[in-house]
């Protein structure tokens, strides 16, 4: 099922070209009283929702696709997690170019871990990416996106997946330069999630789906996720050998080679197999 936020935060089922509007279900969610949780509430009540949900979308007519503005798939994440440098040529890519790619943050990922991002940084694939510094590179990067759906801590590899509610597509949008990494990717709009999230049993086994991202029809990234260095089994597993995963949280799982600047005007055409293409425009400040 691809399920998605729309208009004025309405919940969908997508069903070819049509949303089925099904924001009823949402009744049956908790009240909660301060201090709110720390996951989101529609992600971890999913799998009670989920019966609820298909009875709403069959009894529903739909609007078409086209007519609606897209939202991004979770609204209340906890926390963005991503991988640094994740597939192998983008690492040779970065150790190529030290003055682009800061030296110092390029190591692999075994040793230095995973990031955060604000989650205030998130948008839908219908809003702009605003670049605050237009003057200075700021890259884009494709990556599959996997949607926590079951709180765990030192997950195992061989459970990982029952961990996840789905897969959306995202755009790690990185301003380049010499601060922080989580600093120059936390810029209000350079998380772009979308268009809505693929539930784990329709997806299916995330270890090899094509991802592609091009600017402007100009070919610039092109990759299999079996090329992950950290597939997310282990991003999982290495992530909550840290911290709690939460329901709701998002776990980006890195770029492949072919990372490049935007400018504002340019449009981003991305897309992840079993999830869809989207298209994103890019502004300035
Ligand atoms: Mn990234």
């Amino acid at each position: 099922m691809k399920l998605c936020f729309f208009n004025e935060g309405r919940f969908g089922v997508v069903e070819g070209d049509l949303v089925k509007d099904v924001s009823s279900v949402l009744d049956r969610l908790p009240n909660f009283r301060p201090p709110l949780p720390r996951f989101d509430p529609v992600i971890a009540a999913l799998p009670e929702l989920l019966p609820a949900i298909r009875d709403a979308a069959a009894a529903a007519t739909g609007v078409p696709l086209a007519s609606v503005r897209l939202l991004p798939p979770v609204g209340n994440p906890g926390k963005v997690v991503a991988a640094p440098v994740n597939y192998v040529a983008h690492l040779d890519e970065a150790i190529a170019e030290p003055e682009t790619f800061s030296a110092a943050h390029v190591r692999k990922i075994q040793e230095s871990g995973l990031f955060l991002k604000a989650t205030s940084s998130i948008i839908g694939v219908q809003d702009p990416v605003t670049l605050r510094f237009p003057d200075r590179r700021n890259d884009h990067e494709i990556e599959l996106v996997a949607i926590i759906g079951k709180a765990g801590t030192n997950i195992s590899e061989a459970d990982a997946l029952d961990h996840v509610a789905g897969y959306t597509l995202g755009l790690d949008m990185t301003l380049r330069g010499p601060e922080e990494r989580s600093f120059r990717k936390s810029i209000d709009s350079y998380t772009v999630l979308g268009p809505w999230l693929v539930t784990a049993d329709e997806f299916g086994d995330p270890a090899d789906v094509e991802i592609f991202l091009e600017v402007n029809g100009e070919h610039r990234q092109k990759a299999r996720t079996k090329d992950l260095i950290l597939s997310v089994r282990a991003l999982i597993a290495f992530a909550s050998s840290f911290y709690t995963l939460q329901p709701g949280d998002v776990l980006m799982t890195g770029t492949p080679e072919g990372v490049g600047p935007v400018r504002p005007g340019d449009t981003i055409r991305a897309g992840v197999e079993r999830i869809g293409t989207v298209e994103v425009s890019v502004t300035g400040a």
